[in-house]
């Protein structure tokens, strides 16, 4: 019997497996021709300054529609795209639309906004990550200052030296640097003096746990302390409820970005949405 069952279960996996190993290579094959065919799309979520209530900045974030499949979330497609090497294209298509994009809205007449893009660690073995962000500077003619270029621990810590270099070439152009998912990489912090970053990016996960976990509020004070410390500023991502966004207020933190502000948009949304923010920020509400 519990051979058999034994036997059945072995059945069940290779089964699976096949199944996932199938799935997995026609995925592989569909995301070489995402980017000529037209399927991918950068989607935007702004940026709250937790003070002045005002859109300081939007993050790109990536989208795949495949025609068949549907959309293919990030979390999915972006390891393949890592394996494959094809990340450093699909990254580089990421920086000019998100630059285009953004100036497209200053001259839609939106005020100046910080526009934030994903940088992946393949990104950073690329001999010609430097000289592709300065080209892309210069075809959308985006202020330095305006871009921002998100990376996690994990693409910093596989080879802390070359990164440093990379990061201060980065950071000599002009253009910010935030390190992203803070708090569930490798923790070590002292090497958040060692490299120039401008942002630190509180992970979804602590605000997740911030209203049922002390640990969890210890963990973001002290993130918040240190980052304010080393003259970094700090964002709270995945914010959804107005008890995190008041509870990151009163705690010093400095934006939000969350579905209780907005999820990630389309372009022209988000122009939408920030040109609807700006009136209502100037509406004579509490006036009459
Ligand atoms: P990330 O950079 O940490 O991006 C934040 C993720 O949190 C996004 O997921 C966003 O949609 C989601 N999010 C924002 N607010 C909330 C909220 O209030 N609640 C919840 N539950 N989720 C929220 P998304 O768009 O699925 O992207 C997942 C990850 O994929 C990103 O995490 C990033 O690591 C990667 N990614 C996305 N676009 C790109 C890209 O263009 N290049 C690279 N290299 N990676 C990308
Ligand atoms: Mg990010
Ligand atoms: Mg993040
Ligand atoms: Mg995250």
């Amino acid at each position: 019997r519990a051979k058999e069952r034994g036997r059945n279960t072995f059945r069940f996996y290779a089964a699976k497996m096949n199944a996932q190993n199938t799935e997995q290579l026609m995925l592989e094959s569909a995301l070489r021709h995402a980017l000529e065919r037209g399927e991918l799309e950068m989607h935007y979520q702004p940026k709250m300054d937790l003070q002045t209530q005002r859109i300081v900045g939007v993050e790109a974030l990536m989208r795949w529609h495949h025609p068949i499949l549907g959309m293919i979330p990030p979390v999915q497609f972006i390891p393949i795209a890592e394996e494959l090497g094809l990340i450093v294209s699909l990254g580089k298509w990421a920086l000019e639309r998100a630059c285009a994009d953004s100036r497209s809205w200053q001259k839609f007449g939106l005020p100046k906004v910080l526009m934030s893009v994903n940088l992946s660690p393949r990104q950073f073995e690329s001999r010609t990550l430097i000289a592709d962000i300065q080209a892309v500077l210069e075809a959308s003619g985006l202020e330095p200052s305006l871009l921002e270029l998100e990376i996690t621990e994990g693409a910093v810590m596989a080879n802390p030296e070359h990164a440093a270099k990379l990061l201060r070439a980065i950071r000599d152009m002009g253009v910010g640097l935030a390190i992203d998912d803070f708090g569930t990489g490798y923790s070590s912090l002292s090497y958040l003096k060692h490299f120039p970053l401008s942002t630190v990016k509180i992970d979804r996960s602590f605000i997740n746990d911030l209203s049922q976990d002390a640990d969890a509020r210890a963990l973001i004070d002290g993130i918040i302390t240190l980052a304010h410390g080393l003259r970094m500023k700090v964002v709270a991502e995945g914010i959804e409820t107005t008890a995190q966004l008041d509870y990151l207020r009163s705690h010093g933190c400095d934006e939000a970005q969350g579905y209780w502000l907005c999820k990630p948009v389309p372009a022209d949304e988000v122009r939408n949405f920030m040109a609807r923010h700006l009136r209502n920020q100037f509406a004579p509400s509490e006036a009459a």
